[in-house]
């Protein structure tokens, strides 16, 4: 084998058709099957916050292994009660439901939400309402709430009853969101939409609009939520108020494992057999989560995070100062951007991966940052080398 490189492996074609082969990870290093080392700035889609290598996460999950694997949820298990009690804790929350991925906590939550409306307002209140660039998944309900063309049109019909809105548009927002509607789904920054943040006004807008039409306010923080962007969740950072919040990335650090946190007057509506899982929130997913939820859930570890992200914002301000295709830096903590104007994406994530920088693209025209958030600011100093030395070549041309 003398290739970082696979072509045309049976993976569907949805995907691509090269991929690196990667044989293992230390801290925020990624090393591919020839020995090369790449920095990571894409956490594996924003997932692997704790970065690589980490032999008490494994320690955990292989005793956890030789215990009990899998109950099912007509179970319950030690590692899962904790984790609950303490996700419950971190909010005004009274229930959480475990699943294995992002998009099935959103499903979850559209779930939780319709049967809200249905036993709270009656029938034919079952409206959901997103916003343009939102990105909550790709099975059939969160996909119908995510109203990008190249994700939806293939495969319509999508669900009734889900409408769409700008972001930040309050005046749209207003002249939309009726007692008609169970829910709102929204993400405070667009993570695959383009690093696009709520702003304050339309914050309030939300607030009020909710509470007076009695419509759920469903937080997409799967990959906000956790440390991410310097807080908790990124709901606090803006003054959103929740009813519904749901997690998935980094919550098990790379294992699959989401959470729907749901309040009260939810909880208390629902029936058994209503909603479930086979394999969401078994006892090795969540002995793990609950090893990561102690970092990450730690106030100077999440201050440490917001630190690093306006020294990386700092840097990618500086490097916008010497290429005149760059704009405007987004985003917040560990979760940042900066627009590309005029040059291919791809050709530069294609030469940074080439320079041994992994990063990632988000909306049409920015690129991602969201390295580990275990990284240094020295590491974080090398990446934004790359970078530069990346962009450099994109300047000649
Ligand atoms: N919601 C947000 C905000 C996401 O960023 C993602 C994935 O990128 C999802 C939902 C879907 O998560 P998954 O790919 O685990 O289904």
């Amino acid at each position: 084998m003398n290739k970082s490189t696979v072509k045309n492996p049976p993976f569907p074609k949805n995907y691509s058709t090269e991929f690196i082969v990667f044989t293992h990870g230390d801290g925020v290093w990624l090393t591919d099957r020839v020995g090369k080392r790449y920095l990571d700035f894409g956490s594996g889609i924003a997932v692997n916050a704790l970065g690589y290598g980490k032999k008490d996460l494994a320690q955990v999950a292989a005793e956890q292994m030789g215990k009990l694997i899998h109950v099912s949820n007509l179970y319950a298990t030690e590692p899962a009660l904790k984790l609950s009690q303490k996700l419950v804790d971190s909010g005004p929350f009274a229930a959480v439901h475990f699943g294995n991925s992002g998009t099935e906590a959103n499903e979850a939550a559209l779930k939780y939400a319709r049967l809200y409306s249905l036993r709270t307002k009656g029938e034919g209140n079952h409206r959901i309402l997103s916003f343009t660039n939102g990105f909550h998944g790709r099975t059939l309900g969160a996909l119908s709430s995510t109203f990008t063309p190249k994700y939806q049109d293939p495969f319509k019909p999508l669900l009734p009853g889900f409408e769409v809105c700008p972001f930040n548009d309050v005046d749209q927002l207003e002249g939309t969101l009726d007692r008609s509607f169970a829910a709102v789904i929204v993400e405070v920054i667009q993570g695959e939409g383009g690093l696009e943040k709520m702003n304050e006004e339309f914050v309030s807008a939300l607030n009020r609009l909710s509470k007076e039409h009695d419509v759920l306010v469903i937080v997409d923080e799967i990959q906000t939520g956790l440390a991410r962007t310097g807080s908790l969740y990124a709901y606090q950072l803006v003054g959103l108020a929740p009813d519904i919040v749901t997690l998935s990335k980094p919550l098990a650090a790379g294992l699959p494992l989401s959470a729907t946190l749901i309040p009260e007057r939810v909880d208390s509506l629902l029936r058994v057999g209503e909603h479930g899982t086979t394999f969401g929130g078994g006892p090795v997913t969540t002995a793990v989560a609950l090893e990561v939820w102690k970092t990450l859930s730690d106030a100077g570890f999440i201050a440490e995070v917001g630190a690093k992200g306006e020294f990386l914002a700092r840097n990618l301000e500086e490097l916008k100062g010497k290429y005149p295709f760059l704009g405007r830096v987004k985003g917040d903590g560990l979760l940042r951007g900066i627009e590309v104007n005029e040059i291919d994406i791809p050709k530069v994530l294609t030469a940074a991966q080439e320079a041994g920088l992994l990063i990632l693209r988000s909306g049409q025209n920015v690129l991602r940052l969201v390295p580990p958030l275990i990284i240094s600011e020295d590491e974080l100093l090398q990446g934004i080398g790359i970078l530069d030395q990346v962009f450099k070549k994109f300047k000649e041309v």
